[in-house]
């Protein structure tokens, strides 16, 4: 009996994350070099692949200045009626 001894090392495949994603509002960008998410909890927010921190941002991975802050986002600018 042979078994493969090479395996397609994909970069996003799940089975290749020792570490579950984290959910608890901490910075879930994977950092591939470190073989852990970056679990940053300082500053961060969230955008549309999840919780990132500052330096893991969209733009910021992309190399792209930061979007201004769009008026009317976030919480806070939500009237909330109550009474
Ligand atoms: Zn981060």
């Amino acid at each position: 009996m042979s078994e493969p001894t090479t395996t397609a090392a994909g970069d996003d495949t799940p089975a290749a994350r020792p570490e579950i994603r984290p959910t608890d509002g901490s910075c879930s960008h994977w950092i591939g070099a470190e073989l852990r998410y970056c679990r940053v909890v300082d500053g961060v927010r969230h955008y549309l692949p999840g919780m990132r921190c500052p330096n893991h941002t969209p733009a910021r991975l992309k190399g792209q200045p930061e979007p201004p802050e769009m008026p009317g986002w976030g919480p806070g600018s939500r009237k909330e009626m109550q009474g």
